[in-house]
């Protein structure tokens, strides 16, 4: 009998991950992405890895024959890619299956950020509408707005599709132009930060994106300014953030991300100009299951064909020729 290829699977991942791999492979839990819970000599059979989280170099340096990566979700910050690149190890991420959920969501969010419906409905729950009559006029409104897209990837391609729809005008900033949008192109942060008064970021967390929304961009977003952030709260500096919010140099703001999640900062939570999401963007039943099949399908494709179907731009590899 030929033995099944061994992945490990450390710490938690939604369900039907493991479902979907179970018959396939010969798959070994461990608490959490930690060197110290798998013996040496286990850790040698170890192939593929499937991961919702971190997994760092220390990780990958213990697993010797390890040839594949899978992470769960499109960001996939929490892998030390340059050290599986070092090693010729393919990383795949969720790319695209959760395109329209997280954009769906940032709308969502916008219009609760600017017409304050969470507050509303709060409003009408605590018997407000009966004993102090109508929920008071918002001061602000999408209308006539301007949008500034920081990011115009995948995610920011679907959400500027939404804003069409609520006849808004896009713009945005990259650090390339994107060839064939009809949008306007801002080549730095804060040149867009200042021709709109709505910024949405949802850029990746690199080393690049750190802090990059700083009091510097909120001042340029201005007075009526509304800043949303569904990418990753690494890319906002939330002392600045809750000092504008409360000063008036911005108007409002929407978060799904936060820089030390689940803690939100308590400056951030005291200000009644803020909507707050627990980074829920992608978080449907439907969307979660599509990025757990991905998830099991770069490990069959890998394993099956020798090309995994979502590698990360940084590790474009095949599968030698010889393994498995
Ligand atoms: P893409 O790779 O398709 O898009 C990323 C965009 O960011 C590109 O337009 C890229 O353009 C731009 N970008 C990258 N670095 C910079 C930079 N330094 N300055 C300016 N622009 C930059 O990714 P997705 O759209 O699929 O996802 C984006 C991010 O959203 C993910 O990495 C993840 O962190 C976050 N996310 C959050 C979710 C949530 O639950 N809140 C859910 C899903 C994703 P260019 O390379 O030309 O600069």
């Amino acid at each position: 009998m030929v033995a099944k290829t061994r992945l490990l699977v450390p710490g938690t991942i939604r369900e039907r991950v493991l479902d979907r791999l179970k018959d396939t492979f010969d798959v070994v839990r461990i608490e959490r992405a930690d060197p110290a819970l798998l013996a040496r000599s286990e850790a040698a059979t170890i192939s593929g890895v499937a991961i919702s989280g971190g997994f760092g170099a220390a990780m990958i340096e213990h697993l010797p024959a390890l040839e594949i990566i899978a992470s769960f979700g499109v960001g996939y910050d929490g892998v030390d890619v340059a050290a599986a690149a070092a090693r010729g190890i393919t990383v795949t991420n969720t790319p695209d299956v959760l395109n329209d959920e997280v954009a769906d969501t940032t709308i969502g969010l916008l219009l609760n950020t600017v017409r304050r419906f969470p507050q509303a409905e709060a409003w009408l729950r605590e018997g407000r509408w009966v004993r102090e009559g109508a929920f008071p006029l918002t001061p602000l409104s999408l209308r006539g707005r301007k949008a500034g897209i920081y990011g115009l990837g995948r995610i920011g391609m679907a959400i500027a599709e939404r804003l069409k729809g609520f006849g808004i005008e896009i713009a945005y900033h990259t650090r390339r132009p994107r060839e064939g949008v009809p949008f306007a192109y801002y080549p730095s942060l804060a040149e867009l930060a200042e021709a709109v008064d709505i910024l949405i970021a949802i850029v990746p967390k690199t080393a690049e994106t750190h802090r990059t929304i700083d009091a510097h961009i909120l001042r340029a977003l201005g007075p009526d300014g509304v800043l949303i952030n569904v990418g990753r709260g690494w890319t906002v500096d939330e002392d600045a953030l809750a000092t504008a919010l409360k000063d008036g140099v911005i108007a409002a703001a929407g978060l799904d991300v936060f820089y030390d999640e689940p803690n939100v900062p308590q400056a951030l939570l005291d200000l009644p100009n803020v909507s707050l999401l627990p980074h829920v963007a992608s978080a449907s039943v439907a969307t979660r299951d599509a990025m757990a099949d991905l998830v099991a399908d770069n490990l069959f494709a890998w394993f099956a064909r020798g090309a995994a179907l979502t590698p990360v731009p940084e590790t474009p590899f095949t599968r030698k020729a010889g393994n498995g």
